[in-house]
């Protein structure tokens, strides 16, 4: 199985962290309280998608292969 595909928009990021919350080993803010990408295949594909629906930007784009 190949690891999904996580990207952030890092300008449409607001810093709200609900990303962080339902996946915090894919997703943690950097100093600017803006979303980085961890490690997302240490997180079930569920994870993965209640962050990107959680986001309330819109910032979160997950790609894997249950699509
Ligand atoms: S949930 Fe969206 S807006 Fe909030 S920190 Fe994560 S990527 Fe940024």
């Amino acid at each position: 199985m190949s690891e999904p595909r996580v990207e952030i928009d890092r300008d449409a990021c607001i810093g709200a962290g609900n990303c962080v919350r339902y996946a915090p080993q894919a997703f943690d803010l950097d100093d600017d309280d803006i979303a980085i990408v961890l490690e997302p295949g240490s997180e079930p594909p569920e994870a993965l998608r209640r962050a990107e629906q959680g986001c309330p930007s819109g910032a979160i784009f997950v790609t894997t292969e249950s699509q």
